[in-house]
């Protein structure tokens, strides 16, 4: 397959589409339609520099989420299978050439015991992530979700299992199919190829169009739940932006969805990182993007994960993050001899991370904030594909599924893991949803259901 994404067209529309007031507030507009924006509309937005219209875009991502998406965050946490990789990523602690860093693959039993710990803290949703190295073919990948999804601790269970590996070949995708993954995601890292090549030093990630055109192989073998992402930091991020946005239409195009997620990471300290510093992004430019990321692919899930510190992933929430990460550890077998705020362990891992929070501290922060934490897997597990965007275009989807949802996955959560304060706060949370739901007829469905969680039944979902 030929590579979709020219890089002379996205430096086009950066160079030559001008952001004037009028400009930038019409693609705001249309944004706020419902509608999700053209490369060089996305460039208008690029390109605002002005401190009121960078405000204003800011504003448009706020009003975006508070019209579609209400309240609800997205609870997930990564598990780190093995750190084996025959890559060279210049930014990654896992390459290939760092002899520092030992390297460990979990056995059967190690994951089962990473995934009791994650069960027993209240955990329901994973996404288990591999390095790129022979060891961890379709197989060993499909065998592990297989694993994942057998072990119940107490009422825990793992109920969504994503993945982050390497790009495999059609074959390769079916077998995880059947494994019941959810989402596949592979990010470009960089959608800049003469930046590509410069960072990716050997193995075969070196093959940029072998990786740019991955979830397309995805797609043949029916996998259409994809997340794509950029590493924020190796190249200019407008053109990222685009690159993105790229990405999306041509999976509008060609399979008629959109991706399910997008994913930002910006690059954090790892052991041995070696690359030019000179696209490192500040915090500002970095909500900003997020931003231009939530007007320009409005009904797409935007994932932020514990790279980020507290303070940047409270503001980037507000603009329609959909999931983030909770009680992440990503050190290699963390999670089963975790303690609270333990020191991190730079040889067991990627790169750092900056929230070292609980899930619980995490369960207090978003119910202090009025955000309904949500550890929903319904619409994934009756076949309702594509939720991102019912919730988006389907009036009421969220009122009549994801929030309740929403609220039945807390009170599970608060039955069974939390803390006496936070079952609390999470309760009088939970009081306000109910009074603010209009429908009596529902709100008894709902009530009935949250009876039913009390008394001991467990996955209720509408
Ligand atoms: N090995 C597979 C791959 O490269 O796609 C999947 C796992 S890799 C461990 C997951 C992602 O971590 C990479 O795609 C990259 O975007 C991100 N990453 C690597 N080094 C990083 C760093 N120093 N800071 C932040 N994110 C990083
Ligand atoms: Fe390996 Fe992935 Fe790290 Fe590259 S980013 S060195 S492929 S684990």
């Amino acid at each position: 397959m030929k590579p979709f994404l020219d890089p002379e067209e996205i430096w086009g529309f950066i160079n030559n589409v001008p952001a004037s007031k009028e400009k930038v507030r019409d693609v705001i507009a249309k944004s706020l339609d419902k509608n999700r924006l053209t490369l060089a509309e996305t460039a208008v937005l690029v390109n605002a520099s002005d401190p009121e219209l960078i405000e204003e875009i800011k504003q448009g991502a706020r009003r975006l989420k508070e019209k579609v998406y209400g309240q609800r965050i997205v609870l997930f946490a990564p598990l780190y299978v093995g750190n084996l990789c025959t890559n060279n990523c210049a930014y990654c602690g896992f390459k290939t050439s760092n002899k520092t860093i030992r390297r460990v693959t979990l056995d059967h039993d190690d994951l089962v015991a990473q995934v009791k710990a994650l069960e027993d803290s209240g955990q329901k949703r994973l996404i288990l992530v591999f390095g790129e190295h022979p060891k961890y073919d379709a197989r060993f990948i499909a065998e592990s979700v297989t694993t994942v999804y057998s072990v119940k601790s107490g009422r825990g269970e793992i109920r969504r299992v994503n993945i982050n590996a390497a790009p495999l070949d059609i074959d390769g995708f079916r077998i995880i199919k059947d494994a019941k993954i959810g989402t596949y995601q592979i990010f470009q890292e960089t959608y800049h190829p003469e930046t590509y090549a410069k960072v990716h030093l050997g193995g075969l990630k070196r093959n940029y169009d072998w990786r740019l055109t991955a979830l397309d192989r995805a797609q043949e073998a029916g996998i259409d739940d994809v997340g794509i992402g950029a590493l924020f930091g190796l190249y200019d991020w407008r053109f990222e932006v685009l690159g993105l946005v790229r990405h999306t239409n041509h999976f509008e195009a060609v399979y008629d969805v959109g991706p399910h997620t997008i994913s930002f990471p910006r690059i954090q300290y790892a052991s041995q990182l070696n690359i030019d510093q000179s696209h490192m992004v500040h915090d500002d430019e970095f909500t900003r993007l997020v931003a231009i990321l939530r007007l320009a692919v409005p009904y797409t899930g935007l994932i932020l994960t514990a790279r980020e510190p507290a303070a940047i992933r409270d503001e980037i929430m507000q603009f329609g993050v959909s999931q983030i990460d909770g009680g992440t550890n990503i050190e290699m077998g963390g999670y089963s001899k975790r303690k609270e705020h333990e020191e991190q362990d730079i040889d067991l891992e990627q790169f750092q991370i900056n929230d070292n929070r609980s899930l619980n501290e995490i369960m207090n922060e978003l119910i202090d904030h009025k955000y309904i934490p949500s550890f929903c897997t319904a619409c994934y597990r009756l076949g309702r594909t594509g939720e991102h965007f019912m919730e988006f275009s389907v009036p009421g989807f969220i009122k009549r599924f994801c929030q309740p949802n929403a609220l039945l996955t807390m009170v599970e959560y608060l039955e069974d893991y939390a803390p006496a304060d936070t079952k609390i706060k999470g309760y009088q949370l939970l009081k306000e949803k109910l009074d603010e739901i209009e429908d009596v007829a529902f709100k008894e469905k709902l009530t009935i259901k949250i009876n039913q969680i009390q008394e001991g039944q467990r996955d209720l979902y509408f």
